[in-house]
């Protein structure tokens, strides 16, 4: 399997497209063509690494780590991701709590994918591989964590200064020399704009060998789609019926992961996208207008995205506004309905969640009453809410338990650079933190 460039560059194989993150005209790698799968095929398959390795065997065709695979999705899914319902007396639904990985949160599926392939291509010798991620909070935490102490290997992560949780920021912080954490005086678009003049600098480029761990990254997308097909499986081989999912949304790697799990023949109903107050997507599949904007600070931090990314791959792959509003829908939540949402949550339904999974609850709760009843929903929980407890625990009066995989980050000792939002300040800061 070869992949292709959303801006026309030659195709690569995966290996490449890994290792490099971004292709060489700017464009992201998206897979040439997409296998069909039949339900069929996977009868066979009881786990969500069975299903991964069957789902991922096509794109790996061609690649070093084709004999790896099975290791690989092994390391990848050795958490849970259970699909619960989520009801009451006269409403039901269920939760997908992508929030069982080490640092809580849906980006740690990515990001231990992505560490398993890439540790496995890099060689430990000579120049280490440099990998470069911006963050709205959750990333880079995740890829920190799925990378740290890997030889030859180094992490830089970028995160908006003052933008992110107090947890969230120990998770940036708190790794080993292989991790440079990086304060940002900007917002995530500065961030994600600094990694991308980093790339295509001359000068960085010949200093340091890079890669990328953003949803930029197609190693991020891959295994995401992975537990839209389990968990749509499992719930028609269940009910037979195809599950509308709601995803919250930021730089759309989820939702594009949701999309292509359905292309690829899993039985996926309506995929309706939540945005919070950066609302570009729901306006651009309303109007047809793509105006990508400052990032505004909502409750539902991770998804603060004025400018996200994967919408160039989602039009590469299906076209513009036209047809993709024949696929997708995507409703906007504002920062007062997020902490309403919260509330209501927890009183109705018994459930302490976070903010990004409280716009996708949100969001269901609004689809005309017909069509929440004729259907049945999945909401994407994209979050642990104890991640998130300054903004949680006092709208819903309680405390949320700390999981213990949080608890453990949270007593390491923790350091960072604080620099300004130029690719000088970056390049000094790499210069004095990491070997070259
Ligand atoms: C990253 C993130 C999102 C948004 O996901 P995208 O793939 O960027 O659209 C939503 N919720 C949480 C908790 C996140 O960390």
């Amino acid at each position: 399997m070869k992949f292709r460039s959303t801006r026309g560059a030659a195709a690569v194989t995966l290996d490449q497209a890994l290792l490099e993150g971004i292709a060489a005209d700017g464009g992201l790698f998206v897979p040439e063509t997409l296998p069909r799968f039949q339900l069929e095929d996977f009868a066979a398959c009881e786990t969500i690494a069975e299903v991964a390795e069957l789902l991922l065997r096509p794109f790996f065709a061609g690649s070093a780590l084709a004999n790896e695979l099975h290791a690989i999705v092994r390391e990848t899914y050795s958490f849970p991701i259970p699909c619960k319902p989520f009801t009451t007396a006269t409403q039901k639904a269920w939760l997908l709590e992508l929030f069982h990985g080490p640092t809580a949160a849906f980006k740690d599926v990515g990001a231990r994918f992505l560490a398993a392939c890439l540790s496995r291509l890099n060689p430990t010798s000579g120049t280490p591989l440099t990998i470069l991620v911006a963050t709205s909070g959750d990333t880079g935490g995740a890829v920190a964590a799925a990378f740290d102490g890997r030889p030859g290997i180094q992490v830089v992560v970028l995160f908006p200064n003052g933008r992110v949780s107090a947890r969230q920021q120990q998770q940036l912080t708190c790794w080993g020399d292989n991790v440079l954490s990086l304060s940002v005086d900007g917002a995530f678009d500065d961030c994600q704009a600094l990694v991308k003049a980093a790339f295509v600098d001359d000068e960085l480029c010949q200093r340091y060998r890079f890669s990328s761990a953003n949803s930029i990254n197609i190693g991020r997308l891959l295994p995401q789609s992975i537990y839209y097909a389990f968990t749509s499986l499992e719930h028609f081989r269940v009910t037979g019926r195809r599950p509308g999912f709601v995803v919250p949304t930021g730089n759309l790697g989820n939702g594009l992961a949701c999309v292509m799990a359905r292309d690829m023949g899993f039985p996926l109903g309506d995929i309706v996208l939540a945005v919070n107050e950066n609302k570009l997507i729901a306006n651009y599949l309303r109007d047809g207008n793509w105006l990508p904007a400052d990032s505004v600070e909502t409750l539902a931090s991770a998804m603060d995205v004025g400018n996200p990314s994967n919408m160039e791959r989602l039009r590469a792959m299906h076209g513009e506004a036209d047809q993709l509003r024949r696929m997708l829908r995507a409703f906007a939540v504002t920062n007062d309905e997020i902490e309403t949402e919260i509330q209501a949550s927890n009183e109705e339904f018994g459930a302490a969640v976070c903010p990004h999974t409280a716009t996708a609850i949100h969001v269901w709760r609004r689809l005309p009453p017909h069509e929440r009843t004729a259907k049945d929903w999945i909401l994407v929980s994209t979050a642990h809410a104890a991640k998130f407890d300054s903004v949680v625990e006092p709208l819903i009066g309680q405390q949320v338990p700390l999981p213990p995989e949080l608890a453990r980050i949270l007593d390491r000792p923790s350091h960072e650079t604080r620099i300004g939002p130029t690719l000088d300040a970056l390049s000094r800061a790499m210069d004095h933190g990491l070997n070259s």
